[in-house]
């Protein structure tokens, strides 16, 4: 049993920024480790600037608070504390996002970064698997984005796919064409942020122009018959954070989210954290959220739970097993 109740459903967690799972303290401690100077007082003070009004009100703070990430060292102990947490949350499998373009911008080889986290990945390898996705920033220049993929390419082997990620309208995935063409020749998988904040057309392009094999949040799919049906017919997973949505002002409150209309629709959709140290929580509490926000059964949580296994990208026989520790669950 975990504290807020569920027994740990065996999940994997495909929509979670390493960055977003920084901790106020934890801020606190590299700032002063590092001789970092912050804008706050104090913790309580950070805390309080967490009332977020829209998603560029949030990656303000977001994008401030990674100045104390600076080592290798930094980055190794942000993902040790995030998969530290993954047994007690039934996290079995993580795909975590990271930012290149937000850390390389400042100054820190990209080696340090990726090097960090794979230190975290090897070191928790007994207790939940683990790959990385490469973010790109869609509201930085697409040349940055191929620069980026360029510097990555001799660490390939401990990247599982590419995202596009930060701040969506204005930013239409079509952007992006030629950098996700070369990632998918890499070998890459390709996923996106789409229809969050922007439009259900930012969705049909990131499936057209870019190939995606999943679609991150995409709420706004619901808005758009034919594109729910298409979604529907091909399998697409959706990776849907409640939490960050309210928090961002996305959906008007919990009771008013759409993804009891996504499941009722037959769209593959699983629930995720996004950037669980700012928007209230980590998996297991985004799995209570919609239990108690929208009513949903035991068995739709096995669901969004089963179709989390089913949309990663392990190989069929691990997934199968995963699929496994799911049906045996008992809440
Ligand atoms: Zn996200």
């Amino acid at each position: 049993m975990t504290t807020t109740g569920i027994p740990p459903l065996p999940k994997a967690e495909l929509h979670l920024h390493i960055e977003g799972t920084l901790e106020p303290e934890t801020v606190f401690e590299l700032a002063a480790r590092n001789d970092v100077a912050l804008p706050y007082r104090d913790v309580e003070d950070l805390r309080a600037r967490y009332e977020f009004t829209d998603l560029q009100s949030f990656l303000d703070v977001y994008y401030a608070n990674m100045a104390v990430l600076r080592t290798r060292a930094d980055f190794a102990e942000l993902a040790s504390a995030y998969l530290r947490r993954c047994p007690g949350e039934g996290v079995r499998h993580v795909e975590m996002f990271f930012d290149p373009q937000a850390h390389t911008a400042r100054g820190i080889p990209i080696e340090d970064v990726i090097g960090g986290l794979t230190d975290a990945v090897d070191e928790h390898a007994g207790s939940v698997s683990a790959g990385l996705i490469l973010c790109f920033l869609r509201d930085r220049p697409a040349s940055e984005a191929a620069d980026t993929l360029r510097a990555a390419e001799p660490h390939l082997d401990r990247i599982v796919g590419v995202g596009l990620d930060s701040a969506e309208v204005g930013h239409p995935p079509s952007k992006f064409t030629d950098v996700f063409d070369r990632a998918r020749g890499l070998g890459l998988k390709p996923v996106a942020h789409a229809g969050e904040e922007g439009p259900a057309g930012y969705v049909r392009e990131a499936l057209d122009e870019l190939g995606v094999l999943r679609v991150d949040h995409g709420i706004r799919a619901v808005e758009d018959d034919d594109l729910v049906a298409r979604l529907r017919r091909d399998g697409t997973p959706l990776t849907v954070c409640p939490l960050s949505n309210v928090r961002l002002g996305c959906v008007p409150g919990i009771g008013l989210h759409p993804l009891p209309e996504m499941l009722a629709a037959g769209l593959k959709v699983s629930v995720h954290s996004d950037d669980p140290a700012y928007f209230g929580g980590y998996a297991d509490r985004n799995y209570t959220a919609v239990r108690d926000g929208l009513g949903l059964s035991a068995e739709q949580l096995r669901t969004l739970a089963a179709n989390s296994m089913e949309a990663s990208f392990v190989d069929a026989a691990t997934r199968d097993a995963l699929l496994a520790e799911v049906a045996g669950w008992r809440p």
